[in-house]
């Protein structure tokens, strides 16, 4: 049975590219009938950030894409947060020492900061692996009798994974992945990883294979940054003798314009956000804006995450989440990078817009207008959004776009103006106003006709009555259906707007 898992560390509010990856695992589980889980990567400490873990249960709840199980859901394979799984760690290092497998290390930071120095003097990168394990401080240059003293003394040690034994150089690792297919890796450049902390604390390398195998991954589904991880974290279930899971990489998002990946710079510059939801700063007293509160629709972000790096195939571009998960399918998900385009999310959430509840979005502009200190009850409101919504791609875009509807003209269009109020339009307006008092209905489609058949008797030519109409009605020549218009603001403030257009 299928098991995938989103392990975010909370270091911050979880980016846009995090959301994907989720939202792609959230897809592949329930495309297979399977379980999405969310784990909590959070052991080092250094980099912990109180209310990330928190962004991002509230993130993936909006988008409608929360797990099956996780930290108090659910918690078959519980703990869900690593920083209580600690206990369970160390065996397992220990376990690959006593093999063989890993070995410890006594190097001083310092050390290894000079070390790393030396060697870029020289133009080269420092690597802790077999050509230099010899000459540094640990299990292959000290007698066993020694190590076991330096721990029992409290000295500073790591536990790292006998990577390569230098033999055998030129073969290349392989591994496969579910989008790329085979991958290889030059052995040579591989370094021992360090898997565990004399702080007590494993490393993320470590944590995250212990987990993926006890909590049952059958697929790891993550980002494209994680793939130079792949031949350790292969040879560590190989090392413990688990069977290894499925792997698949998600492509780089890559910036709207010019070359490498997304980040918050490129949205603080283009103006866009990067995160789901608005994220305070406490710490740093900044924050910075979210998707969320910036009035996009949950479905209209997920809808576009999910055609970066995927596609159906089709030509298809809207998707409810429940179609998505019927269409998924790893085998679509490009390898090169996705190009973010913000504009796409705005198309997006204009589509998501029409198909919105009037009513739903009436109680959300109720707000605003209530700010403008406006009564007015809902469904009449939800009756004007129907008329406006199809130029919106915001709930805050709906002032600009129906202000007329509460309030009169204050101003007149010039140029309209100059084009098409004549000579006679102020006689023509005035007889206007008498059929209109003389309407028993103001519905659209009564109006509509009354007025219709008066411009046909009259021989009148349409423009030269509609025009000035909805110059006086609205200030300038835009708008819906400008019967429409009337029925919702009633009779007398349509003969009242005509009234103030002659004067
Ligand atoms: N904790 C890692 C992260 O923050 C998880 C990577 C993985 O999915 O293996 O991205």
């Amino acid at each position: 049975k299928v098991r995938v898992r989103f392990a975010p560390s909370p270091t911050g509010p979880l980016h846009i590219g995090g959301v994907r990856t989720a939202l792609f695992n959230y897809l592949f589980a329930k495309k297979n009938g399977g379980t999405f889980y969310l784990r909590i990567e959070d052991t080092d400490q250094n980099r912990f950030v109180p209310g990330a873990e928190e962004y991002i249960f509230n993130s993936l709840e909006w988008l409608g894409i929360a797990p099956d199980e996780t930290v108090g859901k659910n918690e078959l394979f519980g703990p869900y947060r690593q920083s209580e799984r600690k206990h369970l760690y160390k065996q397992f290092a220990d376990e690959l020492v006593s093999n063989g497998f890993a070995y410890y290390a006594f190097d001083s930071p310092d050390n290894l900061e000079n070390l790393r120095k030396e060697a870029e003097k020289e133009g080269k990168t420092f690597t802790y692996n077999w050509e230099v394990r010899s000459v540094l401080h640990n299990s292959f240059t000290l007698s066993k009798e020694e190590v076991k003293t330096k721990i029992a003394n409290g000295d500073h040690y790591v536990i790292r994974f006998n990577m390569h034994d230098g033999t055998n150089d030129n073969a290349l690792i392989q591994a496969q992945d579910l989008i790329r297919g085979e991958v290889n890796f030059n052995p040579a450049l591989l370094d021992d990883k360090v898997l565990f902390k004399s702080d007590g604390m494993p490393t993320y390398h470590l944590a995250n294979i212990v987990d993926d195998h006890l909590m049952e991954t059958t697929h790891v589904i993550r980002g494209e940054e994680w793939l130079p991880s792949l031949p350790l974290h292969i040879k560590l279930y190989e090392a413990f003798g688990w069977k290894v899971p499925e792997f698949a990489h998600l492509p780089l998002i890559l910036k709207p314009i010019g070359n490498g990946k997304l980040s918050k710079r490129d949205g603080d510059k283009l103006g866009f956000p990067v995160f789901p939801l608005q994220w305070n700063d406490k710490i740093s007293n900044t924050s910075s804006k979210g998707y969320k509160d910036d009035g996009y629709f949950p479905e209209a972000l997920v809808n576009f995450l999910a055609l970066l790096g995927w596609n159906p195939g089709t030509e298809q571009e809207l998707f409810t989440l429940e179609e998505l998960t019927q269409a998924f399918d790893l085998n679509k998900v490009n390898k090169s990078g996705a190009r973010f385009d913000p504009d796409k999310i705005k198309w997006f959430n204009q589509q998501y817009m029409q198909k919105r509840d009037n009513m739903v979005l009436a109680q959300e502009y109720q707000k605003i207008v209530k700010d403008k200190n406006i009564q007015i009850d809902t469904e009449k409101l939800a009756r004007i959004i129907s008329l406006i919504k199809e130029r919106a791609v915001f709930v805050s875009d709906f002032w600009e776009l129906s202000s007329y509807f509460f309030q009169a003209p204050t101003t007149y269009d010039p140029k309209a103006v100059g084009k098409q109020w004549k000579e006679n339009t102020a006689v023509l307006m005035t007889d206007l106003q008498t059929i209109l008092n003389n309407c028993d209905s103001f519905e659209s489609s009564t109006t509509e006709s009354i007025v219709k058949n008066w411009i046909a008797d009259n021989n009148y030519a349409f423009g030269q009555i509609m025009a000035p109409l909805r110059l006086a009605l609205v200030g300038e020549l835009k708008g819906p259906h400008i019967f429409d218009i009337m029925e919702s603001i009633g009779k007398e403030e349509t003969i009242n707007r005509i009234q103030n257009a002659i004067k």
